[in-house]
């Protein structure tokens, strides 16, 4: 009993020993200003306060607003536990499995309420959104795993000093216990910690440092980049669900064209695209590598534009350089080019699989899209029609005219189809019986060209 409990008061002094106090900047010397935090996000705080807990903004809110960016979302953490955050809010549902959270609902903003938490296994991430958090129990274990700790803690378990950042609504003072204030002064990503041991922890953390340098236009620290090369490999080893939504933020963020070139660079893009990196590293006349940084490009623009982006298309433009040339392949030994495009589609797919989980529901319009393309080079009769009809169309033909603007397709073609689309239903029948209308026929080999340069690649 005795020696009980001096180990545990020798436990608890070393723990004080390592804290340490943080850095407080005080509400009159940094910029974060309550105009520009959601109304719901400030509800869920001063609530969480008034109730008596210690409420702070954490994260890429309080990184992106001291940066002066407009944040994605607002994530808060608090002192309270969830079942106790559960209790002050009506709209609040709690998700997770590995790590419960509270999701405050408002209309269509979710605020996603964490309680401060103790760092004690890998694999970090906390989003667990997708979860079905009413699960306590999985293969008879009981698989929730809260372990609480203090907001210190809290701060030295997250990835990056930059992400480790706390808005307390108590004084509106900003919280900095990693250093992450000059590193965003500095503009520089730097993991907490041992670079190393952090990534081997959690081999994401290596896309995440790409996604964040690419997006802010910070650079990363040279220790981390270091290590890049020697903890690559343990990508391979990241279950493929979570590398598929990992995906989506890389190159739906915003920043594709510099997160892929960044991607390559540090050489992890093979990790995600094996396949795809295969092909561009075998480029031929400035070809493949223009495809998808061109299709990237036009992600970023529609996505700056607040228009929809599609992960099937992306993943289709991924993937499109290894069809294709196992479509070739298969078309020089005789399979006619429906399919030739079906069997390369099925097999590339699965390959891929192994890697980054493709959802069911993103499969089948992937290979849509694939196989409609030889059917945009023929421009006579009633399958040209038929073919505008199709309720893949409009993926297939941006994609078409990705492919024109990348030298792999024709631009006449591209231009016909386009013109079609914004023409009266007699001046149709007049194209695709006129002799503009003739085209190659489907699957009809062309020589890749120089890509022209377009006013706009859009695709439209
Ligand atoms: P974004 O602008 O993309 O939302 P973010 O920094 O908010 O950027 P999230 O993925 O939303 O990123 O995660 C919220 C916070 O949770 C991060 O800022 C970081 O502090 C912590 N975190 C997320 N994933 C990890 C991880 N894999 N390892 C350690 N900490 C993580
Ligand atoms: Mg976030």
């Amino acid at each position: 009993m005795e020696q009980h409990n001096t180990a545990t008061e020798n436990a608890s002094a070393s723990a004080d020993a390592a804290s340490t106090s943080p850095v407080i900047i005080p509400r009159a010397e940094h910029g974060i200003s309550r105009a520009n935090i959601s109304r719901n996000a400030l509800k869920v705080l001063y609530r969480l306060k008034e109730a008596g807990y210690r409420a702070c903004l954490v994260g890429g809110g309080v990184r992106d607003l001291l940066l002066g960016r407009e944040p994605k979302d607002f994530d808060v953490a608090t002192d309270a536990h969830p079942e106790e955050v559960n209790r002050l809010f009506r709209n609040c549902r709690l998700v997770g499995r590995r790590f419960r959270l509270a999701h405050v609902r408002f209309g269509r903003e979710i605020i996603e309420v964490a309680t401060f938490r103790a760092p004690h296994d890998n694999g970090d991430d906390d989003t667990g959104s997708e979860e079905n958090g009413d699960a306590l129990v999985e293969d008879g274990r009981l698989i929730r795993d809260n372990v609480y700790g203090t907001i210190e803690q809290d701060a030295w378990r997250r990835d990056f000093t930059v992400n480790a950042l706390y808005y307390d609504i108590a004084d509106f003072s900003v919280v900095d216990y990693a250093g992450g204030m000059e590193d965003l002064r500095q503009g520089v990503l730097r993991l907490i910690g041992d670079p190393e041991v952090r990534l081997r922890e959690d081999p994401v953390r290596m896309l995440r440092a790409v996604r964040f340098a690419a997006k802010l236009g910070f650079r990363v620290d040279p220790t981390c980049e270091a290590a890049i090369p020697r903890m690559a490999g343990l990508l391979a080893e990241v279950a493929p669900a979570r590398l598929f939504d990992e995906a989506i933020k890389l190159f739906h963020g915003g920043y594709g064209v510099q997160t892929f070139e960044m991607l390559r660079r540090y050489d992890l893009f093979r990790y995600l695209f094996p396949g795809t990196e295969e092909a561009l590293s075998h480029e031929e006349n400035n070809f493949p590598i223009t495809f998808v940084a061109n299709a990237l490009k036009s992600t970023d623009e529609r996505i700056d534009e607040g228009k929809g982006v599609n992960p099937a298309f992306l993943y289709a433009v991924m993937l499109w350089e290894p069809v294709r040339r196992l479509a070739d392949n298969l078309m020089e030994s005789g399979t006619p080019w429906l399919p030739a495009l079906q069997q390369a589609g099925g097999a590339v797919l699965s390959e891929q699989a192994a890697h980054i989980a493709i959802p069911k529901r993103f499969g089948l319009p992937m290979r849509e899209i694939w196989e409609m393309q030889p059917r945009f080079d023929q421009r006579r009769g009633g399958r040209a029609l038929r073919l505008l009809g199709h309720p893949r169309f409009r993926a297939a033909y941006d994609f078409y005219c990705l492919r024109a603007a990348s030298g792999e397709a024709l631009e006449e073609g591209c231009e016909w189809w386009t013109r079609i689309q914004e023409v009266s239903a007699d001046e149709q029948r007049r194209m695709v019986s006129a002799g503009d209308g003739a085209g190659d026929s489907p699957g009809g080999r062309r020589r890749r060209r120089r890509p022209r340069r377009r006013k706009s690649d859009s695709g439209g």
